[in-house]
Formats: structure tokens, sequence, C-alpha cells
């Protein structure tokens, strides 16, 4: 039922006998509305005495049952509702009829000796590619071996992929707008819900920037892609292979193993990195921009400047040594409040003193973008064109400066300069390291790789960051582990399972859980929301399934990309 997320009984009369399966979308009367619904077992012998309603109308083909299961399990997995699943596996219009099934002419390619052995084995592999690969050696290689799902994260890069393939003589089908293509055989490429989507029976499954944000759902459930494609191809016993340069520990933890790209093709699609130590410098008198920096703006002939500034409290760095004021065991930045300082997340304080020099004059670092903007053009003598989110063109500009949203533009760019990289690596999420590295990796490609003149230029006051070493040695596997480690001490993904909690119902929610065995719950932090941690996604699935809703809201967030 799409609204209700419950099953009911209904009868099939004859005349719909042969349209109806197990997915098929349906209407049916319900207290005396009509609503629509999913098919989702068919044959079932209702209660003794129970009366059937009949179904009163055939909507559309659906998914079919493996993916009817598909979908049960991914509600479970990401604790949502099973009917906000179904419709993404459905087609986004009516469909009367799926086109017959057609003997799928392979065309003569040749295919990548790496992505080809990447693939030829069973299981999950992982593969480390250079930044500025683009996917077609992949998605190649999976074709040729069958009908074969292809994911990637944004719509743009999917059109161009099954254009490419398209051209290579692979018969397409592009998501979600080809939904019913997919069952007549060929390639399935398409973004995130490409994931559910219907295909003839499958030969292999490929995730390209399998670390890229946008292929986990932002909105409860929070399923993510690349774990749907995993399940996916392990009940279809097909070969998955997950692609990225920067490979998240999520991806390695249910890869069977790991393989990367040679070092040189890597090392070319990494563009030099320089880092601008910021600790030697005065806060504060400098301002935004270092001497180096504005250097690079003045000189570079078409440089981006991102400044990822999200309402969040001023970061504050001691007068005397220059580091940035975080908690004593120095992962988590503190902020001023009260006359104190106070680290958001945990709650801890302390009087206005630098853990590290005991110096008490503190500086503010912030600063917005449009002030930045202002001060940038006046620093550099050149127009500077500001970009926020959904920015439209940029004109002949001589520097760009704005958010990471900038980094998402189709423009030339030879300098990426990240003014406040601190803010990234050291924000207050588990996923955080994860999330710079995947910022640099689009500024990688924003330059097109190693090229005379191209570079990333990063201010900061961590140089020693296992990110920016990682960086500067064109390496993101170099992080992996001690990434794993950090993990692993604080029972984060994916040593344990997370789920967010919030909402004024969080409390009674959580409330039987009080001292059950495996769990732990962390909170409530200043914001009400609690974090429910478990061994592992099975355990949490379970754990989450077994509690009654309370009557007030309840969100549920499971492995919270923000968390
Ligand atoms: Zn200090």
């Amino acid at each position: 039922m799409a609204g209700l997320d419950k099953e009911f009984d209904y009868r099939v009369p004859a005349r719909l006998a042969d349209r109806v399966d197990v997915g098929t979308l349906v209407r049916v009367d319900l207290h005396g509305r009509r609503v629509a619904a999913w098919v989702v077992a068919v044959d079932v012998e209702p209660p003794p005495g129970v009366e059937r309603r009949p179904v009163t109308r055939v909507s559309s083909v659906g998914p079919p049952a493996d993916l009817v299961d598909l979908a049960t399990w991914t509600a479970h997995r990401w604790s949502g509702r099973r009917a906000s699943v179904l419709r993404t596996a459905s087609p986004r219009r009516n469909v009367a009829s799926l086109p017959p099934a057609r003997p799928t002419r392979r065309p003569d390619v040749t295919v990548d000796d790496l992505a080809a052995s990447a693939l030829g084995r069973p299981g999950v592999t992982v593969l480390r590619v250079a930044p500025t690969d683009d996917g077609v050696a992949v998605a190649t290689a999976a074709a040729a071996l069958g009908n074969a799902l292809v994911l990637c994260p944004a719509v743009g890069r999917a059109r161009w992929l099954a254009g490419r393939l398209g051209r290579l003589g692979f018969r397409v089908h592009l998501q979600p707008g080809a939904w019913s293509g997919g069952p007549s055989g060929g390639v399935v490429i398409g973004t995130r819900s490409a994931a559910l989507a219907p295909t003839a029976a499958l030969a292999a499954v490929a995730v390209i920037d399998e670390h890229d944000e946008s292929l986990q759902e932002e909105r409860n459930p929070t399923w993510h892609a690349r774990d749907v494609a995993v399940e996916r191809a392990r009940r279809a016993g097909v070969p998955c292979l997950l692609v990225s340069p920067a490979p998240t520990l999520a991806a390695l933890a249910v890869a069977d193993r790991a393989m990367a790209v040679p070092r040189a093709r890597e090392r070319a699609g990494w563009p030099a990195v320089e880092i601008v130590d910021r600790r030697s410098e005065e806060p504060g008198r400098g301002g935004l921009f270092s001497q180096r920096v504005a250097e690079v703006l003045r000189s570079a002939e078409r440089p981006v400047a991102v400044l990822n500034r999200k309402g969040r409290a001023a970061m504050l760095a001691c007068a005397s040594c220059g580091e940035l004021v975080r908690t004593e065991d120095g992962t988590r930045l503190m902020v001023e409040r009260d006359g104190g300082l106070v680290a958001p997340e945990t709650g801890e304080t302390r009087p206005l003193i630098c853990a590290v020099c005991t110096g008490t004059s503190l500086k503010r670092l912030r600063l917005g973008v449009t002030r930045a903007a202002e001060e940038l053009a006046r620093l550099v003598g050149r127009p500077v064109t500001e970009v926020t989110a959904d920015a439209g063109e940029v004109e002949g500009a001589a520097v760009v400066l704005g958010t990471e949203a900038a980094l998402h533009l189709d423009l030339q760019a030879d300098v990426v300069v990240f003014l406040d990289f601190d803010q990234e690596v050291l924000a207050p999420r588990y996923r955080a390291a994860e999330q710079a590295m995947g910022l640099l990796v689009r500024a990688a490609r924003l330059v097109g790789g190693r090229r005379p003149g191209s570079s990333i230029v990063i201010q900061t006051r961590s140089p020693d960051h296992r990110v920016l070493r990682a960086a500067v040695a064109a390496d993101p596997g170099r992080m992996v582990d001690e990434e794993r480690s950090v993990r692993a001490a604080i029972g984060f993904p994916p040593a344990g399972a997370l789920a967010e909690v919030g909402g004024p119902g969080a409390a009674a929610f959580l409330a039987p859980l009080a001292g059950a065995d495996g769990v732990t719950i962390l909170g409530p932090r200043p914001d009400g929301r609690h974090l429910l941690r478990t061994d592992g996604p099975e355990r949490l699935a379970d754990v989450l399934a077994s509690l009654e809703r309370p009557k007030e809201r309840v969100r549920v967030a499971v492995d919270p990309p923000r968390a």
C-alpha cells in the first residue's frame, strides 16, 4: 500500500488474472478510498471466513519478484518504508506490458585488461583508479560480459556513459527513462535509483565512484546504492566491481579483494598538491588568504577557490602557537560559548585556553563567502565571481570563489585552492576524512589531473592530517589503515553499525533498549538526536525493527552520512 506500508489481502478477478503478478502496480479499495498498491505475494491463502475484496484495476507492470524481495531487504536494512523503496523500483510512468526479450548481440570491442580481470572473479572487487578515470573501461568490461548493471552518481555521467557504450554497439537502457527496456537484455545504466531497475538475467554489476555521497538516499530509508548493488550481485551470483579513486572503508569491508590501477596511471590523474601551512602566521593577520594563496590566485589562469561555509560556528585558532582550538585529545574542534570553550558533539568544556600551549588569546577564523569574495577581489586586483549552490553560468570571470558547489560546475580550471580545508577534515562527522578526500578527487578532475600548470593548493593548520599526506602522495590508499583504526577505536562503521534517531519521540522509541546486549546508545546531543550503535548492520536492522513506534514523531537514519 503506497501510503500505508502495510499488507492486505485482495482477490484477483478473473479478467485481471493474467496481468497480476508479484510487483504489479494495482488500485484497490481501502476504507472507501481507491489507493495505489503493489502486489507483494500471490496465491495467498486468506484466513478462514474472510471475504476479500477484488483488485479494482491494474495500473502498471512493476518490479519483478526478485526486486520486490530486494526492496524488502533494503527497507529492513535501512529501517524504512518498503513502499518508498518499491516506488524507486517501479517505472516513473505506467507501463502496460514489457517488450519481448531480444537476443543480445555483443559487439566486438577491446576490453581493458585490468577491468576485465577485476570483473572476471566471483564476489566483490574494489578497484582504485585515477581521479580522471572516466568509467568507460569498467562499463565496457561489464557490458562485454552480458546483461550488466552500471551505476554512477551523476545523471550527466550516466547519460555520457550510455552514449559511449551505445556508440560501441551495446544495447543500452538509460534509467529511469528506459525502465521497461532493461528486461529485454543489454546494459542498464543509471544513478542511485537504477540499483533497483529491472534487468534481464544479470551477468555483472559495476558501481562507478562508489565513494560519492549522491549514491546514498538522503531521506529515510537512507539506503546506499553501493550496498544494494552488492547485495543484488550476491543474490544473482555475479561479480560486483566497486570503482573509485578513493575507495571507502565501507566498500573495502565488503570486498573479497582490492585492486588498483598501475601506479603511473594513478599518479597521472592527480595534479600536484601544495600545502600552505598557516600555523606560522599570526591568526587574524593574514585573514582568509595567506600570502602564498594570494600569489596563486593572482597568477593562475583560471583559478577556483573553495570555501565551505554552512552556518557552523566560527573556528578558533590560538594566537600564540597557531593551532586550531580542539578538544584535549585533539580530535574535535571547540567553539566559544558563554565565555568558555565547548565541543558541540561531546559536550567537553574548558576555559578559553589553548590545549597545546595554554595560550589564552584565541582568534576567530570565520569569514562568509560574500565578504571573502569582496576581500579577494581587492587583494588580487581581479574580478571574482561568487558561486553558491545551484550556480548558473560563470562567464569569463578571472577568479571563481564559492562553496564546494563550485567543484560541480562544468568549467575550465587550472588551479583549485581550498581556503579552509580544516573545516573539512576536522568536521564533526565520522566520515569527514573520506568526504574531504572526495572533495580533492573532484578538484583533481576539475583541473584535469597532472598537467603543466595544474595544481591543488590547500590552506591548513593540520598539514599532517592523513587526508593531506595521502593527497600529497597522490595515493588515497595511504589513509586507509589509519582511517580504519580511528573508526575501530570508536566502534563506528564499518567497525560497527550506526543509526541516528531524532524527533520528539526518539527517547521513548529507544527506551526499551536500555541495558540491551550489544547495543550502545549515545546522546542525546544538544540537538536532541541519539546515536544507536551495534556491532553490524544486520543486528542494527533487527533491533530497529523490533521497536514500537511511539505516538510522537521519530526520525531514523541508518548509517547517516552526516553523523
Ligand atoms: Zn596555542
